[in-house]
């Protein structure tokens, strides 16, 4: 037998070089596509750029029957089967847009065994239907992609991939496996039950992407963030992200009147001018794209040398999959992420319409997003750890804190304790900006008006930024040595921030050494 797999998977590999043109598998497909070869379910989890889709059509070219896969979106189905039909593979995609004679075809070819692989959405494929006519023909597998819709512990839940947790039960001899670029382990274990799989293997690729360069900061001139990163690559393509469609607009009109030729493309466009604008970037006609996270999903471009996100996503598998549309081909790329306090407050407000228990999970996630956000914590380690998988301790070489582009604050210890001991003489309830202004000597109504400005701590850091002083208290936060409560976000000092007000414990406060180093105030402050 164990000639036998081996020799499969050297028709597999003639199969990739004869219809792809690529050498030879990357390790992780070789694994994979042994085990969809075995007929083993499997839930396959490789970051974007990874090469799932080989992972399922290969191995329907090399097994008897027709291979269903499961897919959310329309524009994904179409660039899968387009590829596929250009080498030669037999495969189509079921759609409201198709006609009935173009309906009658694709039977037509199911029926005759010629069809190899059938694209559908998983509200398609669970129709009564079609699930009558598949029983009535020859089935290979069924491939799930983007499967961490089916959880609602992730964090894109789609109800209709909840559907597929009826296919165990009308095909129970057939292999399923489930594909997702993001999957912490709950979401792991959430999608092999949903599906009800059994005895699953798990493949998980590495998440760590080493040629991309992470740099996270504050946001604070947008623009001129924007601008100043674009420079650094000219003539290159880039992904500018935004939250918002008004941003998107804004921020093109912004580039093109700097010079840059740049295109927005969200889910508001007209679906010409949508496809239009995306087409021109793929083929280089201009070198920048402005998106929303509509924006993403199946795009293949291997050469996008910058990612720039203008403000924080809603979790960290997010920012992951959106980042890593930059550098596919392996060489150095860089990603940018301009954050503010602000964007954690709009997702929390667009979270706040979610059922409790789905609300509950996207705050963990939206929190996660955050600590990564204010950490002093290697960007690699950071991300790969998240996902579940072990860090490396060393110096990434790769990332703004490893590079050294924050600076550690000099006596970040005294800095701390003038923190700590404002959040304490306000009686710990007050929030983050109240704080703020007391420290910087603030003569706003709601401090004087409390008598704040007769604090031993007003002013005590004054001269330096209001946003440097925030982000300091971030990283206390991040550090544990604050922490947010009650519903209002207020400020108390932890058990580990008595021991730093004691001085026996220190943080390290950086401070970005790029955009706002100026601005910290620092050179005036007296301690
Ligand atoms: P994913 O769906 O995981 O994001 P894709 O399947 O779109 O990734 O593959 C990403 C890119 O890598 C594609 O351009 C694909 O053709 C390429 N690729 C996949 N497998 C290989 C391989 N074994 N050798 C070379 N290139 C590959
Ligand atoms: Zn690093």
């Amino acid at each position: 037998q164990f000639v036998a797999q081996g020799s499969r998977l050297k028709e597999a590999r003639s199969l990739l070089q004869r219809l792809w043109g690529y050498e030879d598998f990357r390790p992780l497909q070789e694994q994979v596509i042994q085990a969809l070869l075995d007929g083993r379910e499997s839930v396959v989890v490789l970051p974007t750029g990874g090469g799932k889709s080989l992972c399922y059509q290969v191995p329907a070219l090399l097994k008897p029957g027709l291979a269903i896969v499961v897919s959310p979106l329309i524009s994904l189905m179409f660039d899968q089967v387009s590829s596929l039909q250009e080498v030669g593979v037999a495969a189509a995609a079921i759609h409201s847009g198709l006609s009935n004679q173009e309906r009658q075809q694709i039977a037509g070819q199911i029926r005759s065994g010629e069809l190899r692989l059938l694209y559908l959405s998983p509200e398609r494929l669970m129709t009564d239907r079609m699930l009558g006519f598949l029983e009535q023909v020859p089935l290979s597998m069924v491939a799930i992609d983007e499967a961490h819709c089916i959880s609602d512990w992730g964090h894109d839940f789609r109800p209709e991939y909840r559907m597929l947790s009826g296919l165990k039960d009308r095909f129970p001899q057939l292999p399923i496996h489930a594909f997702t670029a993001t999957a912490t382990q709950e979401v792991r274990q959430d999608i092999a039950r949903q599906l009800g799989l059994a005895n699953p293997q798990f493949h998980v690729g590495s998440f760590d992407r080493p040629n991309l360069i992470y740099r996270v900061l504050p946001r604070e001139d947008r623009d001129q963030q924007v601008i100043s990163t674009i420079r650094r690559h000219p003539g290159e393509s880039g992904v500018v992200y935004c939250l918002r469609r008004k941003d998107v607009d804004d921020v093109t009109m912004m580039l093109r009147q700097a010079g840059f030729r740049a295109l927005p493309y969200h889910a508001g466009l007209p679906d010409e001018e949508r496809h239009a604008n995306q087409h021109a970037f793929l083929n280089d006609h201009v070198e920048i794209i402005v998106a929303t996270v509509a924006f993403g999903m199946g795009i293949d471009k291997s050469d996008v040398r910058f990612v720039i996100h203008t403000g924080a996503p809603k979790s960290l598998e997010a920012y992951q999959q959106e980042s890593g549309r930059a550098g596919r081909d392996g060489l150095d790329a860089e990603c940018w992420l301009f954050y503010a306090q602000g964007d954690f407050a709009l997702w929390r407000s667009l979270q706040a319409n979610l059922p409790e228990e789905a609300q509950q999970t996207a705050q963990q996630v939206l929190a996660g997003m955050e600590g990564f956000c204010q950490s002093t914590k290697c960007r690699h380690r950071a991300i790969v750890e998240y996902f579940g998988q072990a860090g490396e301790s060393g110096n990434c070489g790769a990332c703004d804190i490893c590079l050294g582009e924050l600076t550690e604050v000099e006596d970040s210890l005294v800095v701390s304790q003038k923190i700590l001991s404002c959040v304490v003489r306000v009686e710990q309830s007050f929030g983050a900006d109240h704080v703020c202004k007391v420290l910087a000597g603030s003569r706003a109504k709601n401090i004087l008006n409390r008598g704040h400005d007769q604090l031993s701590t007003f002013g005590l850091l004054k001269g330096v930024d209001l946003k440097v002083l925030r982000h300091w208290i971030e990283q206390l936060i991040s550090q544990s040595f604050l922490e947010r409560y009650g519903e209002y976000s207020l400020l108390r000092v932890t058990p580990a921030g008595r021991l730093v007000l004691k001085g026996v414990q220190s943080p390290r406060l950086l401070v970005a050494n790029s955009t706002s180093f100026s601005q910290t105030g620092i050179a005036q402050v007296a301690w």
